[in-house]
């Protein structure tokens, strides 16, 4: 018999999860039924401060099936949904969030995909942003834009974390061991063939968002640096920019002089040309230091994440560090 390893990441989701549990536990009692597929419910602690590692500790203890992975702090989705891949033993993992915003109904139609063979995973796209503030979805639009543009990595626009993948994929998603994490981009760059539902957009059903526009902010400047060089041909390309313009006028301001006998206005000139290339030499040292803390981060091969207890080691009454 198949197994799938349905992945959840929580952070402080005490209010989501007890409507979580009981529609994923019917949910997996149909795809048992109709496609004899068992589950696992892999739970993600991402350090949580409520209650949520005490729900994951009871939950454990009723249902067999449900096993967890609590962080010794919070380390963010993308470290919890490595975390998920690299403990799950199905030869299927489904990633979803806890707050019911990716429908469990969805779970037959995707294996049903996978099934066929054509697929290797099924993920689901928004077709709409409603519910959203404008401003955010503007932004967003603005993010896949730019960084489409300039990456050759395909990250598509409106996709979400809730996808169902083969054991080749994840194998070749823990293969890449990055630090900095941006998953859409994993995603693309592993390739496999990718079947994409359309979804609407669905409201939490308990407890608040973990992310701000700030956070949303910082993840998108992630994306960008991590799957594009392309920022750092920009700024060669304005200081050359510069560097010619520059010149160019020198040579206007000797003719002027030459030709016309003018006289030139001293402070002007140079209080542009300082602006001028003082600006675009800060510009590019801030880039390259964005490149060069990245690669700083990854020479340092520090884990994405570091386990505080597992189901197995709680029932062991040991807390192991790996
Ligand atoms: N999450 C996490 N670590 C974090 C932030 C969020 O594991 O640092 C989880 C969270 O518990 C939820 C999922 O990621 O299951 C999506 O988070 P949320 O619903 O807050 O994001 P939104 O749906 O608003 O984009
Ligand atoms: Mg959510």
């Amino acid at each position: 018999m198949s197994l799938l390893s349905i992945i959840v990441p929580c952070y402080n989701e005490e209010a989501a999860l007890p409507h979580f549990l009981p529609e994923i536990q019917r949910v997996a009692g149909i795809l048992l039924e109709q496609y004899s597929l068992s589950c696992e419910f892999l739970f993600i602690d991402d350090g949580s401060r409520d209650n949520t590692l005490e729900l994951l500790r009871t939950y454990a203890k009723e249902d067999q099936r449900v096993r967890y992975v609590s962080f010794s702090r919070n380390f963010g989705k993308e470290s919890a949904l490595y975390a998920g891949l690299e403990n799950a033993r199905g030869d299927y993992a489904v990633t979803m969030d806890a707050d019911l915003q990716h429908p469990p109904t969805l779970l037959p139609e995707m294996f049903d995909a996978l099934q066929s063979g054509e697929f290797d995973s099924v993920a689901t796209r928004r077709v709409n942003r409603i519910g959203e503030p404008p401003i955010r979805s503007f932004f967003a639009r603005l993010f896949y834009k730019i960084v489409n543009r300039i990456s050759t990595t395909d990250i598509v626009d409106g996709a979400q974390d809730f996808r169902m993948m083969k054991r080749p994929m994840i194998d070749a998603i823990l293969s890449m061991a990055e630090y900095n994490r941006f998953s859409k981009g994993i995603y693309g760059w592993v390739g496999f063939k990718t079947k994409w539902i359309p979804c609407e957009n669905v409201e939490r059903v308990a407890g608040e968002t973990k992310w701000s526009f700030w956070k949303l902010f910082l993840y998108s400047v992630e994306g960008i640096t991590a799957f594009s060089t392309a920022p750092l041909a920009i700024a060669s390309l304005m200081g050359v920019f510069f560097c010619l313009a520059a010149f160019l006028w020198i040579i206007v301001i000797i003719l002027k002089t030459l030709i016309w006998g003018e006289p030139v206005a001293g402070f002007p000139t140079l209080a542009c040309l300082l602006l001028l290339v003082g600006g675009s030499i800060q510009l590019s040292l801030g880039i390259l230091g964005q490149y060069l803390a990245k690669t700083y981060l990854e020479t340092k091969k520090r884990p994405v994440y570091i386990t505080g207890e597992t189901e197995e080691t709680h029932k062991h009454g040991a807390k192991a560090i790996r």
